[in-house]
Order: structure tokens, then C-alpha cells, then sequence
């Protein structure tokens, strides 16, 4: 699996996860994110359970946005001045995408270990949306 996530894949990816969820294979034992279709490692059909992972996991991929973010998430990039998106491998072996939290995104790379937390992405229409962020350990 490539590393390299248009922007617009991760915004759709991190809209409205509360908690980080994978899938875990009954074939397998291997994970898929997300959570639904054919399990990455053996192809098997509908035998992905949902499950939380222990969320703990190595940075493979980062971007830094610093504009031109959907407007739910303009707000956001005004109070913090940049946001930092990661693809994390997990420790389970599988790769997730979040927003970084409590750090300078520019002080986090490829190879850092990071751990998932749930944090407020953003207020849309008076909703508080959740969702899974990584701050670094
Ligand atoms: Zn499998």
C-alpha cells in the first residue's frame, strides 16, 4: 500500500470518527482500515469485526495544511495556524489517517511514535464533531 493520501481522501477519512476503529479479519487475523469490504491481507469476504485497536503506532506519511481546508474546518485552522495530518501505521499493522494534537506539526515526522486520542475536530451547524487525533508520546 502506497503512502501517498490526496488531501481530500483524508478529510473524508477523518469526518466524524469518533473512536478509532479497525477491522480485525475472522480469516486472518489481519486488520483493514477501514473497517468494511474485503480484508487487505487474505481478500476475504465480510469477515472483518470491528475493533479498537490499542492506538499506539509509528508515523509513515505527514502533511501540514496551512490553507485551503474545507470550510468546517476553517475555524480550526484560524486558532491554530496549521493542522498536521498523519498516515499512522498502527502497531497492529494497519495504516490510519488523523489530525495531530497537542504539538507543533512541523516537529512531527516520518518514524515518530505517536499514540491515538479523541479530540473535537470541529462545530458544524452547532454539532461538535469528534474524532481521532495523535499526539506524539
Ligand atoms: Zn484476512
Amino acid at each position: 500500500m502506497g503512502a501517498y493520501l490526496s488531501v481530500p481522501a483524508w478529510w473524508r477519512n477523518l469526518d466524524g470518527r469518533y473512536r478509532l476503529v479497525v477491522g480485525e479479519c475472522q480469516e486472518c487475523g489481519g486488520y483493514t482500515f477501514p473497517a468494511e469490504g474485503a480484508c487487505v491481507e487474505c481478500n476475504a469476504i465480510d469477515a472483518l469485526t470491528p475493533t479498537e485497536p490499542e492506538g499506539t503506532g509509528t508515523v509513515v506519511a505527514q502533511t501540514i495544511i496551512e490553507s485551503g481546508a474545507p470550510p468546517e474546518f476553517t475555524t480550526l485552522l484560524d486558532a491554530e495556524g496549521a493542522i498536521g495530518v498523519v498516515l499512522v501505521e498502527l502497531d497492529e499493522g494497519v495504516r490510519v489517517p488523523g489530525m495531530l494534537t497537542d504539538c507543533d506539526p512541523h516537529d512531527i515526522g516520518r518514524g515518530d511514535r505517536v499514540t491515538a486520542v479523541v479530540r473535537r475536530i470541529y462545530e458544524q451547524e452547532g454539532i461538535t464533531r469528534y474524532g481521532t487525533k495523535f499526539r506524539p508520546d
